[in-house]
């Protein structure tokens, strides 16, 4: 278009053209192309600056995912961190269960185990204080003086919710 508007110009000012009406039309055709290339000149700049602001979206928006994929990044390396520390205290326990039910009679061991099932996975529990530490209820005092009078190998439970009591110096009675 800019070569058209070159060669009009130069054929109009090379005097060839002498007719009025044929000078009116190049310079009309001259005008018109300028018209022209100014409009795509319009559209060129409107594209370039759209073309610029979609660059500085997916700049913004990469900086977001790479931040969020460290986020994760981070989670996941603290969750195999825990992920690992809780195997590891898993097997310590499981190991000191191990010895600790090798001095437990087996009745006693069934006992407890079907309590534990039942009663939320927790089947012996303290005695502190008159209160068992199971279902945090206080004993009454008949429940107090049957725990006295037991001897100190039999096994004695809670009235309110069965488990095995656990009786210790701190136990009240
Ligand atoms: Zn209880």
């Amino acid at each position: 278009m800019r070569q058209r508007a070159a060669r009009d110009q130069q054929r109009l000012d090379s005097g060839a053209v002498t007719s009025p009406k044929d000078l009116e039309s190049l310079q009309h055709e001259i005008a018109s192309l300028a018209k022209r290339q100014g409009d795509l000149e319009d559209v060129v700049l409107e594209v370039m600056e759209r073309r610029e602001a979609a660059q500085e979206r997916v700049a913004e928006l990469t900086a977001r995912v790479d931040a969020i994929q460290a986020k994760v990044d981070d989670a996941v390396a603290r969750r195999d961190t825990a992920t690992d520390e809780i195997d590891t205290e898993a097997g310590t326990v499981t190991k000191e269960r191990e010895l600790t039910v090798a001095d437990i009679p087996a009745d006693l061991l069934k006992l407890y185990d079907r309590i534990r099932a039942k009663e939320g996975g927790i089947g012996a529990a303290r005695l502190y204080q008159r209160r068992c530490e199971g279902c945090r209820l206080e004993l009454n005092i008949t429940e107090l003086n049957d725990v006295r009078a037991a001897a100190a190998d039999t096994v004695v439970r809670c009235e309110s919710c069965g488990r095995i009591l656990v009786r210790t110096p701190d136990s009240g009675l």
